[in-house]
């Protein structure tokens, strides 16, 4: 049997029905907000997302849509820059596209990493000890590890060597082995927060100069 659209007028000989609709009316409920926000550190630029801080190339701006709307379409895209939500929705067994206006916005914030930066923190320090060419020569290659993967509060030339003030002891141990450096580990009180005792961790590494054969 013919039916007719009371949306369009278009008859079920032409298009493909979905109940009462054409496909095209076919009413699709889609809740999603006018504005999603997402928080950027104003010093790293990095973006808040589910799992963390997260540059702006690795985040999942279509997760973050996702979570933020309800409906029963099964695939979404954020087109950020032109403000624009596309939805995929079954109709039928027509699948059918929907566009929503969503503006992206951003929040000024600070991420934890640049807080503790800013606040002069760290965690404990690299001694590099050795011949000074190679002390220099890991220096340079621990500083640009820390610095992707988390901070570096000082670095201090010293007449013995060189050391490096980390911001996080896990990023600083897994630098040095990251160079298969051996390392001697010691841990000294630094004081006392919200009645947790703090330490300072301190890694030590001798250089040893290449014997001659
Ligand atoms: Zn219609
Ligand atoms: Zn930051």
């Amino acid at each position: 049997m013919e039916r007719i659209c009371p949306k369009c007028g278009q008859s079920s000989k032409d298009v493909e029905f979905v109940g009462e609709f054409c496909s095209n009316c076919y009413p699709i409920e889609i809740k999603c907000p006018s504005k999603v926000e997402v928080a950027r550190c104003s010093k790293c630029e990095r973006l808040l997302g589910p799992k963390g801080w997260v540059k702006e190339s690795e985040f999942n701006f279509d997760l973050l849509l996702r979570r933020n709307c309800k409906g029963k379409f099964f695939d979404a895209k954020f087109d950020t820059v032109n403000g624009l939500a596309v939805f995929w929705v079954k109709a039928g067994s027509t699948d059918v596209k929907i566009e929503r206006k969503v503006e992206l916005r951003i929040q000024k914030g600070i991420c934890s990493d640049c807080t503790r930066k800013t606040g002069g923190y760290f965690e404990g320090n690299i001694q590099l000890r050795g011949e000074e060419k190679k002390v220099q020569k890991f220096a340079i290659k621990i500083a640009n590890v820390l610095e992707k993967e988390s901070f570096i509060a000082k670095v201090e030339e010293l007449k013995e060597g060189i050391d490096i003030y980390f911001g996080n002891r896990v990023a600083a141990i897994a630098a040095l082995n990251k160079f298969g450096l051996p390392y001697v580990r010691t841990e000294k009180l630094s004081g006392e927060r919200n009645g947790k005792r703090l330490f300072r961790t301190t890694l030590l590494v001798r250089l040893a100069e290449k014997k001659k054969e």
